[in-house]
């Protein structure tokens, strides 16, 4: 066997129920993994390239089954303290604005930081906003992804209205051009925002065109008690209920949030085979509640993690959101039992690729796409490490992750951004998010 890359001489956590291995390697041939084992039993003189993993982590990159890069990233920082749809009315102001290059400088600053972050895969919602820019950022970076394009006709998002019907009713083209390109690294999706904000004959369209394109649909869903109210108001049902009496829900469905599920919800979820997107940090910022994810689990929901946007989030960081996640679950449940290190690594790996329809990436397995990140833990706040796994989750930081590799492909060498100028992005993108704000709040 011959090998375009290895990464050896680290601790091997392969997720999906793999053993970890101590001294181990990971080959990797074209875009797939093709050896994982003990160091001996992968022969490195074959390799074209070998990194040494010395006093680290190797492990499949993280999953973000759910955020909004471009348009959340122009919004970090600005707007703390409030709830969420006052949140989402200032945002707005902002997002009438969205011009090409700002999008575009701003997707390519948020695949920056998510790539240094280890995060290789992401599920991105264009809540109402043009793709093109971030299509145009990932052949920069060229990171695994599915974007959703956004939808909407009603409430704050009526601007959006004719953009989304245009765009629906093109839907077929689209996803000629762009569905599986960049070697497959790039999906295409169906993104209507939220039952306030879009019509039942817009998600009877979205039902029939995932149908008909076979494509996913990334939606957000039961996210606060605001939303439970609107729906109870205008259409008598809670937003879960509301969806399944239109056809809408199924296993091509990722529903992000799901804060507020009752257990008549959680059992259409569990019997549609809708899949969730679980934002603790973003839900606890904005007030919309903690889901009752022990219960999700106990139904066989399947739960990937997701940081939301930077704008309500302020990261595109996992390690935060898995800390988070265990804090928050085992505080509500009154247990520390529930949600152990490993299960947390799997919602952040494994279960989030799984979430947001992308099998074949998440886990080092030979056959899987060779997603994969080297984390160090040989500093002061991970030491004495005596499980991995714990220090992943508790102690160890985005900054830590030395080596990103996508698709086959070294995108991060010892922290070093391969093929961009890094400085420039930067400055660029800092630039323009404050014409925007200029332009946009007087
Ligand atoms: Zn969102």
């Amino acid at each position: 066997m011959t090998y375009d890359l290895i990464v050896t001489n680290g601790v091997v956590i392969p997720m999906n129920g793999g053993t970890i291995i101590r001294n181990g390697a990971v080959g990797i041939s074209g875009n797939s993994i093709t050896a994982v084992g003990p160091v001996d039993s992968i022969d490195a003189a074959s390799a074209t390239r070998v990194i040494d993993a010395k006093g680290r982590v190797i492990m499949p990159g993280f999953c973000n089954s759910h955020t909004h890069i471009a348009s959340n990233v122009l919004l970090r920082g600005l707007l703390e303290d409030v709830r969420l749809f006052e949140w989402l009315d200032t945002m707005w102001k902002l997002k009438q604005n969205f011009d090409h290059e700002t999008l575009y400088w701003a997707s390519l600053c948020g695949d920056l930081e998510m790539l240094k972050s280890g995060i290789t895969s992401f599920n991105e919602h264009f809540d109402a906003y043009d793709v093109e820019p971030q299509i145009e950022a990932l052949r920069e970076i060229p990171l695994r992804a599915t974007l959703g394009y956004g939808f909407a006709d009603r409430g704050l998002y009526a601007p959006r209205t004719e953009y989304s019907h245009r765009t629906m009713a093109n839907f077929a083209s689209i996803v000629g051009e762009h569905h599986r390109t960049n070697g497959d690294l790039l999906h295409i999706a169906l993104s209507p925002h939220a039952v306030y904000s879009c019509g039942a004959e817009m998600w009877k369209e979205v039902r029939r065109l995932a149908d008909d394109l076979g494509v996913i649909v990334h939606t957000h869903l039961s996210e606060g008690m605001q939303e439970v109210d609107y729906c109870l108001e205008n259409y008598g049902l809670r937003p879960v209920q509301w969806l399944h009496s239109l056809g809408f829900l199924g296993p091509d469905v990722t529903a992000a949030h799901c804060s507020q599920l009752d257990d008549d919800d959680i059992a259409i979820m569990a019997d549609t085979g809708t899949k969730i997107a679980h934002c603790p940090v973003c839900n606890a910022k904005l007030g919309s509640g903690t889901m009752p994810l022990r219960k999700v689990l106990a139904a066989r929901v399947s739960v990937g993690l997701a940081t939301d946007g930077p704008a309500s989030h302020n990261a595109s960081d996992l390690f935060q959101e898995m800390k988070f996640a265990g804090l928050i679950h085992k505080a509500a449940v009154d247990d520390v039992e529930f949600l152990t290190i490993e299960q947390l690594l799997e919602l952040a790996t494994c279960q989030g690729a799984l979430a947001m329809h992308r099998p074949e990436t998440g886990r080092l397995e030979v056959g899987a796409r060779a997603d994969l990140i080297v984390v160090n833990l040989d500093t002061a706040h991970s030491q004495p490490v005596y499980d991995e796994r714990a220090a992943l989750v508790y102690s160890t930081r985005a900054d830590d992750v030395t080596h990103s590799i996508v698709d086959g492909r070294l995108l991060m060498d010892e922290r070093e951004v391969l093929g961009v100028d890094e400085d420039r992005i930067r400055a660029k993108f800092h630039e323009a998010a404050h014409d925007l704000k200029n332009r946009s709040l007087r």
